[in-house]
């Protein structure tokens, strides 16, 4: 019997999907479910993008397009980096793929070779994980516990680039922690950044309209320009412009960086669908309100759901301020029980919390912190209050 590739070992299934599966299953079973589990944007995008699909539709050749994406995706993309603060960007340094998922992996294919060193925080993202496995790249995690408000600090990126890793992926606004690096912050890396350039760096900046109390979205190559020959932006419409079964991801960076991922494109997926193309073109140039509207939405949906942690003695949570989700220490909970149920660590936590109070979380250890737990609050808004309040009558049960 022939096998199947090792690296098909090496990629594991999502804990995230894991956990949204089984809140499913129990609420077709009758189950009160509330889900704070995946995170999906909870609006659609405007008429205008509908209609651009709808048109494009009418009109579509039904022919191959671009690898790198059509020049009216790239040049709304152009104009988008522009009204984020990154301006002088061309079309010969952007390209288009099918999310920012497709972006990085392909990206990881594009810099990495076997064995090559890839750097990224902890927490992290899940998929970071995955990707690094199945390129088969020398995995280097850098801790960023609760106790450093889950952020990368200057002395560390500076020991971890020491060792010269070949990419540096760099997740700003974070998923999962909501976290979001200050301009100060972020200069302060940047100065790091310049001083090791053997070091690609990917900056995965998906939330950069989610962000909140005025702190403003920032990128190292707004504080160190020549970071930008060696700097790849990546973005996607699925969470800013509530897109996310579209599948478009963009990335802008180096030209020759572009070049080769247009290439790895020609050999997957060719290009972004027309219709998809045409909404997407929508979205980034047209009104911009709803993701404004959303964000001012997020920011009180984050106060709320941080007044309620604040209420459980022993769970401690930075206060993010950025993306929908709250990452907090939930370690107080291991050594307890709820009723006769053990609770040993994150996993257990969050199968009693849904088993007893219908409520999903994803456990902190999907994303390599095992002692929180990860709350995304884009469920609709007559759940937020309830499932809160469960949480809380949950700790309190606690024995
Ligand atoms: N990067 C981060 C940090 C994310 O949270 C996600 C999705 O959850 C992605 C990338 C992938 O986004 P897309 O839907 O564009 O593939």
């Amino acid at each position: 019997m022939p096998q199947l590739a090792a690296r098909t070992g090496r990629a594991k299934p999502s804990a995230i999907m894991q956990v949204a599966e089984k809140a499913k299953r129990l609420k077709a079973e009758g189950r009160d479910i509330i889900s704070f589990s995946i995170g999906v944007p909870n609006f659609l995008p405007g008429p205008h993008v509908y209609a651009a699909a709808r048109e494009a539709l009418a009109h579509d050749s039904g022919q191959y397009g671009s690898n790198r994406g059509s020049d009216a995706l790239l040049d709304a993309f152009i104009g988008h980096l522009d009204r984020i603060g990154l301006p002088g960007y061309t079309r010969a340094h952007c390209a288009s793929g099918i999310g920012a998922k497709h972006i990085l992996y392909t990206l990881a294919e594009v810099l990495l070779d076997e064995g090559d060193g890839f750097a990224f925080a902890t927490p992290y993202w899940t998929t970071y994980l995955d990707i690094a496995e199945i390129v088969g790249a020398d995995i280097r995690l850098l801790p960023c516990p609760p106790e450093q408000d889950y952020k990368l600090t200057p002395a560390q990126l500076d020991a971890a680039l020491a060792r010269k890793p070949k990419v540096f992926l760099f997740n700003n606004p974070s998923n999962p922690t909501g976290m979001v690096y200050t301009q100060a912050e972020i200069a302060a890396l940047a100065d790091v950044l310049v001083r090791h350039p053997d070091t690609w760096i990917v900056t995965d900046d998906i939330y950069n309209r989610m962000v909140f109390d005025g702190v403003g979205y920032h990128n190292v190559v707004q504080a160190r320009p020549e970071l930008r020959e060696r700097t790849i932006f990546v973005d996607s419409l699925s969470k800013t412009y509530g897109m996310p079964g579209w599948r478009v991801g963009l990335l802008a960076g180096p030209e020759n960086v572009a070049k080769a991922f247009a290439t790895m494109n020609s050999n997957h997926i060719t290009n972004v669908p027309e219709v998809v193309t045409a909404a997407a073109v929508a979205a980034l140039s047209g009104p911009q309100d709803v993701p404004a509207a959303k964000c001012a939405e997020f920011q009180a949906r984050r106060d709320q759901v941080m007044a309620a942690l604040a209420q459980i003695p022993g769970v401690v949570c930075p206060k993010p301020a950025g993306a929908f989700y709250v990452f907090p220490d939930v370690s107080v909970a291991f050594g307890k029980s709820h009723g006769d149920t053990r609770i040993a660590n994150d996993v257990d936590l969050c199968n009693a919390l849904l088993e007893a109070k219908g409520v999903a979380c994803v456990p902190g250890s999907a994303f390599g912190e095992p002692r929180a737990l990860r709350i995304s609050y884009t469920c609709p808004e007559a759940q937020l209050a309830p499932g809160l309040d469960r949480i809380r009558e949950f700790f309190a049960e606690l024995t």
